[in-house]
């Protein structure tokens, strides 16, 4: 009898223990943020296996002025937007602000100025947006690239769900270009610098786009992530993340 209390106490111990780790809850509420940790240097998974990058670290920054303990969900990039006010709080991917996003949620001041570019092999005779007219073009699923390219004359746009994944079929010959956003462009360049090269959509007259924090509709929470931002960027914070991940 002895042995069967000590054996059901060890286990109440171990249980409350288990539980206390895995939640490291120190009273905070928490914020649950979904983002796809396949867009570097927004979004990537570090060496820890863990989601890092500057989004995430902006998002733990905003959470800490807020009083929240941020939890990263990483998830695939089309379901991020459905997803912001049922299975996540808010999400930051790299996601640009447009009409279509808007409809279902509330988007936070804009706090990164992107572009489109256009990658291709070393030595291609892809130069003019007269060029990408009737190419296979790769993209990452769901993203403004891909709805970019459905746009283009003749184009057979074929969806990945990741951009690396674009990029490797590029590099088959699957497909003759592939259209992705600026920053992440060019860290897959730097990959395989002997064999891509990368253009910037300026130059293909793509519009510039702007990132920006999904947040549920009508919610409370973007007055405060704007204010948080706002104030990581008078202290110097946000500056620090974009050279750490960004410009580095
Ligand atoms: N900026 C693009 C978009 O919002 C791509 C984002 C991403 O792939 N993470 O669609």
């Amino acid at each position: 009898m002895k042995k069967m209390l000590a054996m059901v106490l060890a286990v109440v111990l171990c249980a409350s223990v288990l539980a206390g780790c895995g939640s490291k809850d120190n009273g905070a509420k928490k914020l649950t943020v979904g983002t796809n940790a396949e867009f570097p240097p927004f979004e990537y998974v570090g060496d820890d296996g863990q989601p890092d990058g500057f989004d995430v670290a902006l998002i733990k920054a905003i959470g800490e002025k807020m009083g929240r303990e941020v939890v990263v969900e990483n998830m695939a990039f089309e379901s991020l937007v459905a997803a912001v006010g049922t299975k996540i709080d808010v999400a930051i991917a790299g996601m640009t602000v447009n009409d279509e996003r808007k409809q279902s949620v509330d988007f936070s001041e804009n706090y990164y100025e992107a572009v489109q570019y256009v990658i291709v092999k070393k030595g291609s005779d892809i130069k003019t947006a007269d060029d990408l007219k009737g190419k296979n073009i790769g993209v990452q699923i769901g993203t403004t690239g891909m709805f970019l390219a459905e746009d283009i004359e003749n184009a057979n746009v074929k969806s990945y769900n990741k951009g690396l994944d674009a990029v490797n079929d590029l590099r088959n010959d699957r497909v003759d270009l592939v259209i992705i956003d600026k920053n992440p462009a060019m860290v897959f360049q730097s990959k395989y610098q002997d064999e891509l090269e990368i253009m910037d959509g300026a130059d293909f007259d793509f519009e510039k786009e702007y990132y920006a924090i999904a947040c549920p509709k009508g919610s409370d929470i973007v007055a405060e992530i704007n204010a948080a931002i706002d104030s990581l960027k008078q202290d110097g914070t946000f500056d620090k993340l974009v050279q750490k991940y960004i410009e580095e």
